[in-house]
């Protein structure tokens, strides 16, 4: 079975010293769990002061952003070289991030190939907006986002990446995507990949939903055919809300084992 994976997305919160209160808060409430992974995003000031406080066999760190040159002459940017040792994933072509930073289909897929050239891994965000969704667009949205983004991933690298569906109209509202059409989401997505790598690879990906997760969806979610994970955002700030995910997802895998054993 693979591990599920949890990521908490923290935006444009925290500072320094409310980051590390966080973190101390979720380290007294969360295990270290086998079957699950949980990864936490801060923003790029506190990523380095987190990644001294973390204990690694809770916690992994993802980047939010990060520019896909190397190094140069770049004023402001961060690039995955220098990464390298802090993070182990980053979430790459967030809605925010393709809305309020004009970041196009294009240097989403050049950020996923500098991450994986650095040995990061891509959390790779894709999902329609609400105009899209009207117009029946999904689709065709996911396709196109998916496609250029591993344009130069190849069979041997997907490995590496993870894939998160987020429907974007969802984002922040409080009230996730219903489970039958996150359920029909995400058998696209793999039916794109069964393309592009092969059925075995498609169903071997790690494939996240996202959007409006909280406590009370996680086994609704979580149980869905095809998906592997959560991608949390608001909800990742609150650490009663963010354990209670995490010990969610532990109680759901538990109840599985016991069913099939
Ligand atoms: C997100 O923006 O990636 C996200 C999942 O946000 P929220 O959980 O707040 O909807």
């Amino acid at each position: 079975m693979k591990k599920i994976l949890i990521v908490g997305n923290w935006k444009m919160h925290l500072n320094t010293h409310e980051a590390s209160i966080l973190v101390k808060r979720l380290s007294d409430r969360i295990d270290v769990h086998r079957d699950i992974e949980v990864v936490l995003a801060p923003s790029m000031l506190t990523l380095q002061p987190v990644s001294l406080e973390i204990d690694r066999r809770k916690f992994k760190l993802a980047a939010q952003n990060a520019y896909y040159k190397d190094e140069g002459p770049y004023t402001g940017e961060v690039s995955f070289t220098m990464l390298r040792d802090v993070a182990e994933y980053c979430i790459i072509g967030h809605s925010e991030r393709r809305m309020h930073f004009n970041e196009t289909l294009e240097v989403v897929r050049d950020k996923v190939q500098a991450a994986v050239r650095n040995g990061i891994m891509p959390i790779i965000c894709i999902g329609e907006t609400k105009e899209e969704l009207q117009a029946g667009e999904t689709r065709r949205v996911l396709h196109d986002k998916l496609t250029t983004a591993l344009a130069n991933v190849t069979a041997e690298e997907l490995p590496q990446i993870v894939i998160a569906y987020e429907p974007i109209w969802a984002i922040g509202t409080g009230d996730p995507e219903k489970p039958d059409s996150i359920e029909r989401s995400v058998g696209w997505i793999r039916h794109i990949l069964a393309e592009l790598y092969g059925e075995e690879a498609a169903q071997e990906q790690r494939i996240l939903y996202g959007a409006s997760v909280a406590p009370e969806f996680v086994s609704s979610i979580l149980s869905l055919e095809g998906v592997n994970g959560l991608l949390v955002g608001g909800a990742s700030l609150n650490y009663h809300k963010f354990s209670d995910i995490v010990a969610d997802a532990y109680k759901l895998i538990h109840q599985e084992k016991k069913t099939n054993a």
